[in-house]
């Protein structure tokens, strides 16, 4: 049963304003698809429009509910060992427990002091400066499935931004360049505060986060296949690597095939994240882990 984080704001200002941030470019962009881009791409001229038109607003519409649903997932679901119960018997003699002196506890292996948080974290992967929490073993799903469809709804609204903007634009100029590249200067500076403008700027920042995403989907697919953090990766060890399909169920629950559907399908993650298993213990690939 997944437990909800108590504070979820995040404390430090700039962590603050990149939250707002996302959670204000991600409708903003939405409405801009299906409000703007879409009437004007699909207007009725040609056979079929009108089909394509509701087609592509359901699809962008289900990719958006996953975007945004995978991401308060991220959010909301604690990955902290605040709530566990340690017996400190056992943990003392177990190999990769270890003293947190900020937290005064004994922390289990994996799990690291993150000082944002204020709290060691299982599994911890990383802090996360766009949601201001960290990401760790119990919200890695979402994180990831986060990650999946930004990059999905990303490349879905480059396409179409990409035929409106420049089906827009009468002749090219290089200052056309110079408003994708640097859209916000121009909007703030009062150089051009015209809607278009506003339309160069989420082209651009459709173009930004596709590639941030892809990047990033990239960098965690690596990771999560193998069973490591990026902490472990730059110390180079791999211990927890059992072979595909339970790194895969170690990362995304037992359900990870499903979880692509819907953000709410529940995917129940083979343990409580404290004791993991090492290669020798999975000998052979496929192993049930229990
Ligand atoms: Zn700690
Ligand atoms: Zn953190």
């Amino acid at each position: 049963m997944l437990r909800f984080r108590d504070r979820v704001l995040p404390k430090i200002l700039s962590e603050l304003v990149a939250l707002g941030f996302v959670f204000f470019i991600i409708p903003a962009i939405y409405i801009f698809e299906l409000a703007v881009v879409l009437p004007a791409v699909y207007d009725g001229k040609k056979e079929f429009d009108k089909f394509w038109f509701y087609f592509h607003s359901v699809c962008g519409t289900y990719v958006m509910f996953n975007v945004v649903g995978n991401l308060i997932g991220v959010i909301l679901v604690d990955t902290s060992v605040k709530h566990l119960i340690v017996d400190t018997k056992m943990a003392s003699s177990s190999a990769g427990w270890h003293y947190c002196s900020f937290c005064e506890t004994l922390s289990p292996p994996r799990s690291w002091h993150c000082s944002q948080c204020n709290t060691c974290i299982l599994k911890r992967e990383h802090h996360c400066g766009f949601t201001g929490c960290c990401i760790g073993y119990n919200n890695f799903r979402f994180f990831y499935l986060f990650l999946a469809y930004l990059f999905l709804a990303t490349i879905y609204a480059t396409y179409f931004n990409h035929y409106y903007i420049w089906s827009q634009v009468i002749e090219f100029e290089w200052s056309h360049i110079l408003r994708i590249v640097m859209p916000l200067t121009i909007l703030f500076f009062g150089i051009d505060t015209s809607f278009t403008q506003l339309y160069f700027f989420y082209y651009s920042i459709t173009m930004i986060g596709c590639c941030f995403s892809g990047v990033l989907l990239y960098q965690q697919s690596n990771l999560a296949f193998f069973n490591q953090t990026s902490w472990e990766r730059d110390k180079g060890t791999n211990d927890h690597d059992c072979g595909v399909m339970h790194n895969i169920r170690d990362a995304l629950g037992r359900r990870w095939h499903l979880i692509w559907l819907c953000p709410f399908l529940q995917s129940p993650l083979p343990h409580k994240g404290i004791k993991w298993m090492t290669r020798d213990q999975v000998p052979l690939e496929g192993t049930k882990n229990k």
